[in-house]
């Protein structure tokens, strides 16, 4: 998995700050998240092909989180993409584009297809043999979720020469690889714990912007590999999160703390801050593993 940042702050664009937007790389998918003002030239700055988005998440219809969305369809369209687009975001996100499109007359030649959230409890969105994606209903001004996508559980590995040992026909390797027990070419039941060996195990990433503190989400991303946690501002600002509905770097790292995942990464920062280190060393009086988010940074995991 491979996660870039193309911004992870809040309210406007600055001349060095982007509102959010990020690609998940996962088993040959990009999944774009969020597509605030400035995606396009991040996208473009950090080299991701635009053919390879196929599927859009939106959190929330604040500017600051879907801005960007409308160009990056219309450049789309002038790039004559012929592939599907699938939208994932609230109701009325469909209206919003379309009647931009409609107005303008630029109706895309690419089917372009929405599915709009309305539901208050984590759904399944999307499925394909090696990923599922389901929405985390946050708590913020305006209806909003964010996104667990997770990796199915991995196939189990051969032990090449176990295999070869026990004089198994190559057409078992599959049932093996899904945890089945064989018979040999002997007509001898092989046993599969005997022959194979446990999967990697599957990761998982949870995105959660914008939101309050929200504990009914700890169940929906327990024990995710990484966290993505808003945290627009730091403790001593606590005052604004109720009259927002945002969240503090400590209030991240207790739900990292309590939600039991390897890493946080700390994002969506107010622009009222000069840095971010303070957000670190805040987070980790609570919870050690975590990273700071930042324009055009890479994770991998
Ligand atoms: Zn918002």
């Amino acid at each position: 998995m491979k996660l870039t940042i193309l911004g992870c702050h809040s309210a406007t664009p600055r001349t060095n700050t982007n509102p959010t937007s990020q690609v998940l790389e996962i088993k040959n998918h990009m999944f774009l998240i969020d597509c605030g003002e400035g995606t396009q030239v991040e996208l473009r700055r950090n080299k991701i092909k635009f053919s390879r988005i196929k599927h859009i998440f939106i959190s929330h219809l604040h500017g600051d989180h879907y801005f960007g969305l409308i160009g990056l369809v219309s450049t789309f369209r002038l790039l004559t993409r012929e592939t599907e687009l699938h939208i994932y975001g609230p109701k009325g996100i469909k209206e919003v584009i379309t009647l931009q499109l409609k107005l303008s007359d630029s109706w895309t030649n690419f089917p372009l297809i929405f599915h709009e959230l309305t539901s208050k409890e984590s759904e399944l969105i999307f499925e394909d043999d090696k990923v599922e994606v389901y929405t985390i209903p946050l708590k913020h001004r305006i209806y909003t979720n964010g996104f667990l996508f997770k990796e199915k559980e991995n196939e189990r590995k051969l032990d090449i020469n176990a295999v070869l040992n026990a004089n198994i026909d190559k057409a078992y390797y599959r049932k093996l690889k899904q945890g089945a027990d064989v018979i040999n070419e002997d007509g001898k039941l092989i046993k599969n714990i005997s022959v194979t060996q446990d999967p990697i195990p599957s990761k998982s990433y949870a995105y959660c912007s914008d939101t309050v503190y929200h504990e009914p989400i700890i169940p929906i991303i327990k024990n995710a590999t990484i966290l993505y946690h808003e945290s627009t501002f730091l403790d001593k600002n606590e005052s604004l999160c109720e009259r927002t509905k945002h969240s503090t770097a400590r209030q991240a790292a207790i739900m990292a703390k309590k939600a039991n995942v390897k890493t946080l990464i700390l994002g969506h920062f107010s622009t009222r801050y000069n840095g971010y280190d303070e957000f670190k060393s805040e987070a980790q009086k609570e919870f050690e593993n975590v990273l700071l988010a930042q324009d055009g940074k890479c994770f991998e995991f």
